[in-house]
This record gives C-alpha cells, sequence and structure tokens, in this order.
C-alpha cells in the first residue's frame, strides 16, 4: 500500500509532491487530463516569486515536476475513475485498468476554466485568448480587449485590464449582468470599459493571432464583426471533483477545506476534507484567489498535514 498518492500535476499537485517526498513519503503523483494544469494554458507568468524576467507557464510546472522528481516522487498518466475508503486507507480504480491502494490522498485536481466551445477557440488559446487577466492583462498595455461574461469574474477581469488595456469592451448574451451590484457599479461607472448587451460570440478571427470575434445579437440574430487586440473568456471556472462524491462539496461542486484543531483547541490540519485522511490543496477548493502561488502554497499545507496525519496514524 502506498503512504500518499497525489492527484493532479498542476502547480498544487507538484509542490505538494516536493513536499511529500522531501518527507520520504514517496509519493505517487498521477496526473489526470489536464497534465500540469492550467499553468500550460497561460503564457508568460510575471507574478510568481524568483522570476524577475518572468517564466513560460508550462516551463514552471514542469520545473516543478523536475524538483518533486529528483526527491523521489513518481508522477504516472492516468485518471481516477473511483475513489473508495477500504481498511486502514482508499482503493483508487484508474481509468487504465489499475487499482491502487493508499493510506492518504491529497486532491489537488484544480479547476478549468469554462470556455466557449467554439472550433476556433483552441486554435486562439495563449493567442490572443485567454482566461486570465491577472496572468495576461499585461501584455495588453495600450491596446483594445473584449471580455466575455456577465458575472463577478467578468466584472473583476474588465476592471483589472483597465490597468493595462486602452479600452475594454464587455460582451454579454443578456441584457443585464449577474454579477453583485457593486461590482456592477464599478464597471459601469469606468470610463474605459463600455458594454455590448445581448451579443454572443460565434466565432474566433485572425490570422497567426486573435483579430476579432464574430457576434450575433441574441433578440435580433444580427450578426456583425468586432475587431479586438485580445480576448479573455470569464465565463466561470468548474472545480475537478466530479469523482470524488464520497468528499462534502460545496453547491458549486469545490471540495470543502476543513480546519481541524488538536486536543487544546489549536489548528492542527488546515487542508482536512470530511474523510480523513484524505486532503486538499488548489483550485479544486479554492474559488477566490486562483493564482499559481496561492495553489503552491495550498499544496505545502497538504503535504504537510498528510505527513503528520500519518505519523499519528502510525506509518
Ligand atoms: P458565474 O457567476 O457563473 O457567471 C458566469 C457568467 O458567464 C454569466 O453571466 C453567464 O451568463 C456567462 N456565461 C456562462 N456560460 C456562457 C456561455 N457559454 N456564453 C456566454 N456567456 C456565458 O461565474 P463567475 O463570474 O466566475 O463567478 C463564480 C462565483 O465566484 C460567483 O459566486 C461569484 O460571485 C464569485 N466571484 C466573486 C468575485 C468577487 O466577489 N470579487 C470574483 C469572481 C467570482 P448568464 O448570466 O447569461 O447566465
Amino acid at each position: 500500500m502506498d503512504n500518499l498518492i497525489i492527484l493532479g500535476t498542476g502547480i498544487a499537485g507538484c509542490t505538494a509532491a516536493i513536499y511529500a517526498a522531501r518527507a520520504n513519503l514517496n509519493p505517487l503523483v498521477i496526473s489526470g487530463p489536464e497534465d500540469g494544469g492550467q499553468l500550460t494554458l497561460t503564457t508568460e507568468v510575471e507574478n510568481f516569486p524568483g522570476f524577475p524576467e518572468g517564466i513560460k507557464g508550462p516551463e514552471l510546472v514542469q520545473l516543478c515536476k523536475k524538483q518533486a522528481e529528483r526527491f523521489g516522487a513518481k508522477f504516472e498518466n492516468d485518471l481516477v475513475s473511483e475513489f473508495n475508503p477500504i481498511k486502514n486507507g482508499y482503493e483508487l480504480k484508474l481509468a487504465s485498468g489499475k487499482n491502487l491502494q493508499t493510506k492518504s490522498v491529497i486532491i489537488a485536481t484544480g479547476a478549468s476554466a469554462k470556455w466557449l466551445g467554439l472550433p476556433s477557440e483552441k486554435k486562439y488559446q495563449g493567442r490572443g485568448v485567454s482566461a486570465c487577466a491577472t496572468c495576461d492583462g499585461a501584455f495588453y498595455k495600450g491596446k483594445e480587449v473584449i471580455v466575455i461574461g456577465g458575472g463577478d469574474s467578468a466584472m473583476e477581469e474588465s476592471l483589472f485590464l483597465t490597468k493595462f488595456a486602452s479600452k475594454i469592451t464587455i460582451i454579454h448574451r443578456k441584457d443585464s449582468f449577474r454579477a453583485s451590484k457593486i461590482m456592477q457599479q464599478r464597471v459601469l461607472a469606468n470610463g474605459k470599459i463600455k458594454v455590448l448587451w445581448n451579443k454572443g460570440v460565434t466565432a474566433f478571427l485572425g490570422v497567426e493571432k486573435v483579430s476579432g470575434v464574430k457576434l450575433k445579437d441574441t433578440v435580433t440574430g444580427k450578426e456583425s464583426d468586432f475587431t479586438t487586440d485580445g480576448v479573455f473568456v470569464a465565463i466561470g471556472h468548474k472545480p475537478n471533483s466530479d469523482r470524488f462524491k464520497g468528499i462534502e462539496l460545496d453547491k458549486k461542486g469545490y471540495i470543502v477545506r476543513k480546519e481541524i484543531p488538536d486536543e487544546q483547541g489549536l489548528l492542527k490540519f488546515r487542508s482536512a476534507t470530511s474523510v480523513p485522511g484524505v486532503f486538499v490543496g488548489g483550485d479544486v477548493h479554492d474559488y477566490r484567489y486562483k493564482q499559481a502561488i496561492t495553489a503552491a502554497a495550498y499544496g505545502t499545507m497538504a503535504a504537510l498535514d498528510a505527513d503528520k496525519w500519518l505519523m499519528e496514524e502510525g506509518d
């Protein structure tokens, strides 16, 4: 039986693997369908401490993986299809047909940005189409961008982009936002932000890079083209928690992270879940910060908690 299996090879899972491997837990890390996580979809990461010139997202996560391997972590490409408690641990059924048994688990399966699902969307990801203004906004200094969506994420992304872009156009499929009133007020009061109501994006246009979008009016059906330097899709995120039905999820599907005190009432575990021995780190529970550095920090906490839990369970 393994000591610890980490699910997810994004920055949270890889950081958990570094800490767990350095604690001699010999962790096995299972990658899932998006090996490397959301960082593999970004270009330059300029806000991760220690890289004054920035670093490419895929490179950052690759280096993190290499660092974990240096201390003995093993990585496998597979997918957990079932997760069942057994005596003294958990059994994980993998898509490859393998069954693994482990004493503890860290779930770091992340979240995936929701995309429009248009055929041309994948082609332009990293070429002017992004789902993260914090990651990519600084590349649009003095440029005109659009933000798609009408929730708090779209408001937040638009306001963030006002630091860089000369003009932001929010494209929303309805005639009102679902975002909180205060966020709407800030957006509507900002002179750099304009809104195109009742418009759906039906295609991305461009040659090497995106240069515009095709719009369809959701009321009249009229089609038009709109020129832009960049597109931010901000229609929400979906936590990758579908396979963990035995574990408490909140109403949006995020894993509920629990803080467990010790006998003196002092904090013992910060990354526990509703199931003993199963810990969580990163965007699969974090709907608030969603940054590479916070995911790494949550991964660290999960590894330290798993180590402490294994020691207490008599490993
Ligand atoms: P959300 O509230 O689910 O909003 C998603 C928006 O995207 C909606 O306006 C929706 O349109 C639109 N949308 C969804 N699918 C679409 C599609 N295929 N094509 C075009 N538009 C589409 O998601 P969110 O904005 O990410 O917020 C998620 C949660 O996090 C919320 O509870 C939010 O309050 C919270 N949050 C809070 C903050 C903050 O307080 N600072 C920041 C970010 C997020 P419809 O309105 O037409 O359905």
